[in-house]
């Protein structure tokens, strides 16, 4: 973590707002329908994500937990409409999705801003794009709720990486996406930093109440960000399992040492040690 990080602290003294599980949303809901993916290339076809179906509910933050390989990006993608799948639909609010749109939110492992914006010009892009009034407004308030009003004026090239991928979760929220997908947000950060950020997350989906569909490899991520998380297999994914947490919230990082934490840890490590080793079979063969 270098200095500039340091001098910046995150917003976690201020009072929670409701949880967005009590207020949930009425907005935010995505249904997956027998969903395969299979990437064309020429003779050899991949078939990247085997037929999956899964629901879920507005406001609610589920993991995709899996090995590297198995297609969670792809079908993260899907959602996001970056891609077409091969069969089935998926639909948020009962709508096709057809391609990307600002109803869903982005947030790529690589700190994908404009370098060339500052902080508030990167925030400001999506609001202004589609036309809304008051755009550098809208960015201020992201800014603030992921803790950088310092640092609206600076380049992403001056701020530290955990610092860039909050100013990525500002600017994916100032389109007041439905849900928002994040593939490996963390994934790049130092542990400080990455336990930081997921407690900053959470707190900012409990002030947003927005659906959070969030991929990731690391179980304890995923046990102590999520309502739900959904293991997949590896290659070709598919979905194998499905285990609510019940842990309460707001989470708390002494969570760690908590009974049902290590249980439900244990429980997605026992899945992803053996899903591991087929994927690793696979590389290998
Ligand atoms: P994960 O995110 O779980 O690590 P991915 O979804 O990136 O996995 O990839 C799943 C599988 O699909 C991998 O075998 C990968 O090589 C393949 N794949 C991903 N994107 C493409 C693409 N654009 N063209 C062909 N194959 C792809
Ligand atoms: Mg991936």
């Amino acid at each position: 973590m270098n200095l500039i990080e340091r001098r910046e602290p995150l917003p976690a003294e201020k009072p929670l707002a409701p949880q967005a599980h009590q207020v949930r949303s009425e907005r935010g809901s995505i249904a997956i329908d027998k969903v395969s993916i299979v990437f064309d290339k020429g003779k050899d076809k991949h078939l990247a994500v085997a037929e999956t179906s899964l629901d879920i509910r507005p406001g609610q933050f589920v993991s995709i937990l899996g090995p590297s390989g198995c297609g969670k990006s792809t079908l993260l993608n899907c959602v996001a409409g970056y891609l077409q799948p091969t069969t089935g639909s998926i639909t948020v609010d009962g709508e096709t999705i057809a391609g990307p749109g600002p109803d869903r939110g982005m947030v790529f492992q690589q700190y994908s801003l404009f370098p060339w914006k500052t902080v508030r010009e990167n925030v400001a892009f999506g609001p202004r794009m589609i036309g809304r009034a008051h755009p550098e407004g809208i960015a201020d308030t992201f800014i603030a709720m992921v803790g950088l009003t310092k640092f609206a004026k600076r380049y992403p090239r001056e701020l530290s990486g955990g610092m860039q991928q909050r100013v990525g979760i500002a600017r994916a929220l100032a389109n007041y996406p439905r849900v928002l997908l994040m593939d490996e947000p963390f994934g790049a950060l130092d542990s400080q930093t990455r336990h930081m950020m997921q407690e900053n997350l959470l707190q900012i989906w409990s002030e947003f109440g927005t659906t959070v569909l969030f991929v990731t490899h690391d179980i304890d991520e995923a046990v102590f960000l999520s309502d739900r998380v959904l293991i997949m297999s590896a290659s070709p994914g598919r979905i194998i399992a499905d285990i609510p947490v019940n842990l309460p919230r707001p989470r708390d990082p002494d969570l760690a040492v908590d009974d049902e934490f290590i249980r439900l840890r244990r429980r997605c490590h026992e899945y992803i040690r053996a899903e591991s080793l087929k994927a690793f079979e696979q590389q290998n063969s």
